[in-house]
């Protein structure tokens, strides 16, 4: 079945957070598409989690969620990739389920989608992070010394959440790759990307 877009949330203890999460979504996603599906994947969390979303799957008629359940943690890279390969949405959103990345930042990226049928990927950046100086330092010297010996092109404040079109989550699901870095790939991949 094809609908319009699939939501991927990597869940690891955040039973605080996705009820929080699901009605934040619903709210955002109802002034774009009715036609859209939530993936949550609980990589393995140890608060309640798993039962808080089997509720929310068994009474929530109203929206499409699916749930994937890891056996431990794998952590979010893992979360991400199996998030991939159950979506079908045209458009494909990674986003976390903390609410730090707001959902109607998804709805905006797929508005830019349909407006620009050249883009094939919308991206997120941070202009400001919750975090010590010396955190955000330390990781801005950590993007650009990768991106000097690397062949894809990094940013330092761009995040996962990102809304890309079917055919570049297909392609990223078909590299081969084991112990991924999505941020190393959804640059490598190549394609046209925004950003916001
Ligand atoms: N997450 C996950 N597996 C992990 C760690 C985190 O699926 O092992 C999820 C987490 O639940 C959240 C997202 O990945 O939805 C980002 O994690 P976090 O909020 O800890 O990272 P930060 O805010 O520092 O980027
Ligand atoms: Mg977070």
């Amino acid at each position: 079945m094809k609908i319009k877009h699939s939501l991927v949330v990597p869940c690891y203890n955040e039973e605080g957070n996705v009820e929080k999460f699901l009605v934040e979504t619903q709210k955002a996603m109802s002034s774009y598409t009715d036609d859209y599906e939530i993936i949550f994947v609980n990589d393995g969390s140890s608060d309640k989690t798993p039962s808080v979303l089997r509720k929310l799957f068994n009474e929530r008629k109203d929206v499409n969620i699916k749930v994937i359940n890891f056996s431990r943690n794998f952590g979010k890279e893992a979360a991400m990739y199996a998030g991939f390969t159950q979506a079908v949405g045209e458009y494909v959103t990674v986003i976390d389920a903390d609410l730090q990345q707001d959902p109607v930042y998804a709805v905006q990226m797929a508005r830019l989608l349909d407006e620009n049928p050249d883009c094939d990927m919308v991206a997120a950046y941070q202009r400001e992070r919750k975090e010590g100086k010396a955190v955000s330092k330390l990781k801005r010297v950590f993007y650009k010394f990768i991106d000097r010996f690397s062949d894809a092109d990094f940013i330092s404040d761009a995040s996962d959440f990102r809304t890309m079109r079917q055919s570049v989550v297909k392609t990223i699901i078909a590299l081969p790759e084991y112990h991924r870095f999505s941020k190393g790939i959804f640059s490598w991949v190549g394609y046209n990307t925004m950003t916001i």
